[in-house]
């Protein structure tokens, strides 16, 4: 059994059929879905999905390209959203320098704010990270020592480096099908020597589709390429490799066993 730990079913491409989404994906055996917001106006829908499924959670976070547009939104409000019985992480948030959407400041602002939500409620920190780095484990850094909560690197795609550093802090690494595409040898290569125990796999479906479905729509049930092509890479059993992820979702989300 696989968990998607990452996905947005609340987006076009996926929230026209949710039903038959949800049905392929359990048809290909993965029997759980962390629905992540990334939006204030997502919040209500990204819950409501979580309470009509019994194998859906949700999220609650702002996206750093959305930052600009929710300077309102602070850890007083991603608190009392987090009480909901189905919202089991905090995110995604993070800092995203590749596309700049939102000014830089305002995304560490944000980001630091969701830090202090996930220390409030000891709910997993679900970051997003794209060249930054430095600022991204600098934050984190700064943020844990002043009270420490658990930490996800979602849709991993960094360097060997900023691997070692997140895990140095304690941080799960979730891998999506980034890893499957040809010319992602390096990302493969921090895959391959990822420790058992830190390793979990997502789709962030509806984007970034696998081989050998690259090019089309992401839906959950794709994370199950993902994983074989991980199980081949690592030299483990497809059903070894699986159980570990698993376990480390359920470990990390641990609000899923309530
Ligand atoms: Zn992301
Ligand atoms: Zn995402």
């Amino acid at each position: 059994m696989l968990i998607d730990s990452h996905c947005h079913l609340a987006y076009p491409g996926l929230v026209e059929d949710e039903a038959g989404v949800l049905a392929r994906a359990r048809q290909a055996g993965v029997g759980g879905f962390v629905n992540i917001s990334t939006r204030r106006d997502e919040w209500e829908r990204v819950i409501a999905a979580a309470e009509r499924h019994a194998d859906v959670f949700a999220s609650v976070g702002i996206h750093p390209h959305e930052a600009d547009a929710h300077t309102d939104v602070g850890t007083a409000a991603l608190v009392a959203a987090a009480a909901h019985p189905r919202v089991v992480g905090i995110g995604e948030t993070g800092l995203d320098y590749h596309y700049d959407r939102s000014d830089r400041q305002r995304q560490q602002a944000s980001f630091r704010a969701h830090c202090a939500a996930a220390r409030a409620t000891g709910l997993p920190l679900i970051v997003h990270s794209r060249d930054a780095e430095d600022d991204t484990i600098a934050i984190l850094e700064d943020e844990l020592g002043q009270g420490s909560f658990p930490v996800l690197f979602h849709c991993f795609a960094g360097t060997q480096g900023l691997a070692a550093r997140a895990l140095a802090l304690g941080a799960f690494i979730s891998l999506s099908g980034i890893v499957t595409f040809r010319n992602a040898r390096a990302l493969q290569e921090v895959a391959r020597t990822l420790p058992e125990d830190r390793l979990m796999v997502e789709t962030d479906a509806p984007f970034l589709a696998p081989v050998p479905v690259r090019g089309r729509t992401c839906e959950p049930a794709h994370v199950a390429h993902t994983a074989r092509f991980l199980a081949e890479l690592r030299g483990t059993a497809p059903e070894a490799l699986a159980a570990a992820a698993t376990h480390n979702t359920r470990r990390l989300f641990s609000k899923m066993q309530a």
